[in-house]
């Protein structure tokens, strides 16, 4: 069998470059949640409300209250690589926004029919952009941005038939909220399903975002932390063992505030808490990990879920005695300090 015969190299359409690069960022309807509600975050935004329907495939809506977009640069909210985040190699290294990629929007819309609804402080109303037509049109609503994201994956039913039942993809788009509001209890955040409230944070201290989202009970099973320790502050709260659970579903760790999975500050913890939790249980814990942002590397994975410390065995000790030492600190539960 011949091999086939050559065919010239070409470069790809943008639609399609966008909808490959979409693969690594949008796998589910509570990936495209995490992305906007990302963006309503950086946009300054002090409340936010999620809206979907049919689990986040047939519609997704993120509504917020910050910066808006002004209408002329709309249609680049939507361009691949553009981004109000950074403008140079020294902006990326010392980046605090969630995003700064420019890659988030284009890559949703390449698998969706999105729209863009804005009005920035200072203008008379808002403008609509409707992604596939290009279409700008005046529309109401008060300062933010909503974007909507309909019919994910209409265009590419190989990736659709990926998605699981609605009520598992209700799940984790509640799950993707529920991480954000865990480190930010400034913000109010709401999420809804087809017209039923499924979950309200409002905006307060951390305590009572801890209680709202974890269980009252966590509070008195848990201890507070907040430790400097060198290049890094470690805030927090750790869960006492009466507090831990069969499964691993309530450990939440942040870097700069974003929510990551990280191998490293996972088996610390796992160290700190060998001495106290036996057998299968799993501690329940908040960890909010606050370093010099040139210390650590979050342009690793498209979905920046992954990190890479500058100096991996100095975060390892540090979170492993912050922890082993909160959780034999004597007495009750001790206020925890808000996050700066
Ligand atoms: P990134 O967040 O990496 O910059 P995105 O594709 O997510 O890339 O967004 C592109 C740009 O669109 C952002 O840099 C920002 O200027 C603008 N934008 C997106 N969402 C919002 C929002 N909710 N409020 C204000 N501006 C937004
Ligand atoms: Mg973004």
């Amino acid at each position: 069998t011949a091999a086939p015969p050559r065919r010239p190299i070409r470069e790809l359409p943008d639609e399609l470059v966008s909808q490959i690069a979409a693969g690594e960022v949008v796998e589910r309807p509570a990936s495209v949640v995490r992305e906007l509600v990302d963006n309503a975050l950086d946009a300054g935004a002090t409340q936010v409300t999620v809206r979907l329907v049919a689990g986040g495939i047939r519609a997704i809506v993120v509504e917020d209250d910050g910066c808006g977009i002004p209408p002329e640069e709309l249609p680049l909210a939507l361009r691949r690589h553009a981004t109000s985040k950074i403008r140079t190699l020294e902006e990326l290294e010392g980046v605090s926004t969630m995003g700064f990629r420019g890659e988030a929007l284009a890559a949703i819309a390449s698998v969706s029919e999105t729209a863009i609804v804005s009005r920035p402080a200072d203008a008379a109303h808002a403008q609509r952009l409707d992604a596939r037509s290009g279409e700008l049109a005046p529309a109401a609503r008060a300062q933010g941005t909503s974007i909507e994201v309909r019919e994910l994956f209409f265009s590419t039913p190989a990736r659709r038939k990926f998605l699981k039942s609605e009520a598992t993809e209700l799940a984790h788009a509640v799950e993707a909220v529920r991480r954000h509001a865990l480190a930010r209890p400034d913000v109010g955040f709401a999420v809804w399903h087809e017209g039923k409230l499924v979950e309200q944070w409002k905006r307060g201290s951390h305590e009572q975002r801890f209680a709202d989202i974890l269980g009252e009970d966590f509070l008195a099973q848990s201890r507070a932390m907040d430790v400097q320790a060198g290049p890094m502050r470690l805030i927090g709260r750790v869960g006492l063992p009466e507090a831990a659970r069969a499964r691993a579903d309530q450990q939440f760790c942040y870097v700069n505030g974003r929510f990551v999975r990280d191998k490293l500050v996972q088996h610390a913890l796992r160290s700190a808490y060998e001495d106290v939790l036996h057998g299968q249980r799993q501690p329940v814990y908040v960890l909010f990990i606050d370093i010099d942002p040139t210390r650590v590397d979050v342009n690793v994975h498209p979905t920046k879920i992954e990190v890479r410390f500058r100096d991996s065995g100095e975060v390892y000790a540090a979170v492993r005695r912050a922890v082993t030492q909160a959780l034999a600190a004597p007495g009750g539960a001790a206020p925890i300090v808000a996050a700066p």
